[in-house]
């Protein structure tokens, strides 16, 4: 039995008279889906499970074309109401309290910012009342229709950090990219802590930006660029791909599913600007090998934004 990340899962499903699901979760929790789809066919509920890559609840797989009545996504909150055939689990992951000793020492004010991803959203309560204890008054709030848990951002939504009224924040979660990105979007000082390794740094978001700024210095004299519209439902941004292309004679769109740096290599553009997930410009340009731009950077390019008025990409 492995449901241990959904634990009312069965009986939301039984709540729901469903029978077959088709399962869809991101890259790090498809290695629970054998033990997760032989717990759920014990109930006496078959399982599709869905393959492709998934990167978020922006890009929902369809039940009805796998013979599913429902599809469960794991992993990830709705962006906004979620569809009638479908429900979500984001798969809770617990940590120790006591790891939040290693913020303390770098938190400078009493009143601070929470943030966090997902899968710790349910832990908010303690850790305020956790910090409450250690002379450290904490906010947490939602993040809007794209990312309502409280405290909750996205890669592509830092609404919850804008909204908190603190000048300082501290970002608990894995990784280096949640806690830039609330850097840049909203300039607070960033304390990122790792629950799991209990490493705590300040965020110092200077070394991207030299990064972006050469990238954005390789991209000037393309010849042409390609501006990759994303053919999936939460990603899609029909009205900024209608604003970049008023921008330059040069630029083309291109309607894509997953960006790869076959499919940029192939298509031959000398640069690209993405308006798909936002941190395909920022996670991957190693892979890359012509320059893809942000739409605030194409727009720096294009001389109608100033450096200084450098953004992160957001979906909003
Ligand atoms: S657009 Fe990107 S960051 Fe936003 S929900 Fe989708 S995968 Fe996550």
């Amino acid at each position: 039995m492995s449901l241990k990340g959904a634990p009312d899962l069965l009986d939301r499903l039984k709540a729901r008279g469903v029978h077959r699901v088709l399962v869809q979760a991101p890259e790090g929790l498809k290695r629970e889906l054998p033990a997760f789809a032989r717990a759920l066919k014990e109930r006496g509920i078959a399982v599709t499970l869905s393959g492709d890559p998934c990167y978020g609840a922006c890009d929902l797989a369809r039940p009805d074309v796998a013979g599913g009545e429902l599809l469960l996504h794991l992993g990830h909150a709705p962006l906004g109401g979620p569809p009638e055939w479908a429900i979500f689990d984001p798969w809770h992951l617990d940590f120790p309290l006591e790891v939040l000793d290693n913020a303390l020492p770098l938190l400078h004010d009493p009143a601070i910012g929470l943030l966090t991803t997902v899968q710790h959203t349910h832990l908010i309560d303690a850790v305020v009342t956790y910090l409450s204890a250690h002379g450290v008054r904490a906010t947490a709030v939602p993040g809007g229709d794209r990312a309502p848990l409280r405290g909750q951002i996205l890669g592509c939504s830092y609404a919850a950090a804008r909204g908190c009224g603190a000048r300082e924040v501290l970002f608990i979660g894995t990784g280096v990219f949640h806690p830039l990105g609330v850097r840049l979007a909203t300039g607070l000082e960033v304390v990122a802590l790792d629950p799991f390794t209990g490493v705590c740094t300040r965020v110092d978001a200077s070394r991207l930006l030299r990064q972006r700024f050469a990238i954005i210095e390789r991209a000037r004299g393309a010849a042409s660029f390609g501006i990759l519209v994303s053919e999936k439902t939460g990603q899609r941004r029909e009205a900024l791909v209608k604003y970049l292309m008023s921008l330059t004679d040069l630029a083309v769109p291109v309607r894509v599913n997953e960006v790869t740096p076959d499919l940029l290599l192939n298509l031959g553009f000398s640069a690209y600007v993405n308006t798909a997930c936002p941190r395909l410009a920022y996670d991957d340009q190693v892979r890359f090998f012509a320059p893809v731009l942000s739409p605030p950077e194409f727009e720096i390019l294009c001389g109608v934004r100033k450096w200084e008025d450098y953004a992160i990409d957001e979906i909003t």
